[in-house]
């Protein structure tokens, strides 16, 4: 599964933080993710419950914020989500730039 995957790099990420900062409890955890990750935040939830019994994160809030897939169009630089549209909805240029949508990090823990 494509999620478990990336809830084992996250959960990595978190445990350096745990480490870190000593943390006994984690009661809040937010992660972004673009729409290009192909990330399906119920999936990510299920994940996350599997990946976190008996651990400092169990139970913890998941909070998943999903950016959307965003163009810059090379003719006209108008930016559009293309997901819905592959060419500019205003001019039918093409890609120049691809603005966001590949994001996947964790934006904060929170934790004592
Ligand atoms: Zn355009």
């Amino acid at each position: 599964m494509h999620e478990m995957a990336i809830m084992q790099n996250i959960l990595e990420i978190i445990n350096t933080q745990i480490k870190e900062y000593n943390l006994k409890k984690i009661s809040n955890v937010k992660i972004v993710a673009g729409e290009l990750t192909g990330v399906v935040p119920e999936i990510m939830e299920f994940c996350w419950q599997v990946c976190t019994e008996n651990t400092p994160c169990a139970g913890a809030k998941l909070e998943i914020e999903k950016l959307p897939a965003r163009a810059l169009c090379r003719e006209c630089s108008h930016e559009y989500d293309f997901l819905e549209k592959l060419s500019c909805p205003r001019c039918g240029g093409g890609i120049k730039k691809v603005l966001s949508g590949k994001e996947l990090y964790v934006n904060f823990i929170e934790g004592e």
